[in-house]
């Protein structure tokens, strides 16, 4: 199974009912031998116009504090979500639409094989950690992932939100996993 493979089943996927609103399936971008995966929630009303994650004002925040703090753009990462079709309203994915998504998830982080895996709020969080507490407890530090690491921060939504204290946290987690890039993926 190549990731392409992955994709063209994803395209196809009516395995929970996000299908039945989607415009298109965000399957996930990037490089697909990144040292570095982002996963955020679910695609927004911009991602699922365009088929892409992060396009909207959340992404311009994150291609921004990529750049700032790793001096990478985009294409040099793999970005995913953990629902791949958009919750109606923007609202909560919920438990049952994640675990129906969730084998193209997990197939993904297989095919990619990232050194570091940053996951972006409290969903994809929670998800990959098998954690009940809130992105603000599980930040701050980071975590093994299998053989990789993974480093637990706000959703750039958030951040846009929460304002300068926010994005300050996220700097300080891009920075953790800029040092672990640069231990674990020379
Ligand atoms: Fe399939 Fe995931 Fe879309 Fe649900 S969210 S229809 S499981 S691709």
């Amino acid at each position: 199974m190549t990731l392409q493979e992955l994709r063209s089943q994803a395209l196809a996927c009516t395995r929970c009912q996000l299908a039945g609103g989607r415009t298109q399936v965000v399957f996930g971008v990037g490089d697909p031998h990144a040292a570095l995966m982002l996963v955020g929630e679910g695609p927004g009303q911009q991602e699922d116009l365009q088929g892409e994650p992060f396009v909207g004002r959340s992404g311009q925040l994150l291609d921004k504090l990529l750049h700032q703090e790793l001096g990478i753009d985009r294409s040099r990462c793999y970005i995913a979500n953990v629902v791949k079709c958009r919750p109606p309203g923007n609202r909560d994915p919920l438990p049952a639409e994640i675990e129906a998504c969730r084998p193209f998830l997990d197939a993904q982080l297989r095919l990619v094989h990232p050194a570091v895996v940053v996951t972006l709020g409290n969903f994809a969080s929670r998800l990959l950690l098998g954690r009940s507490e809130g992105i603000t407890k599980l930040r701050g530090r980071a975590y093994r992932f299998g053989d990789a690491h993974l480093v637990p921060t706000y959703h750039p939504a958030a951040a846009l939100r929460g304002g300068g204290e926010v994005v300050a946290g996220m700097r300080a987690d891009l920075v953790r996993a800029k040092r672990l890039l640069a231990a674990f993926a020379p």
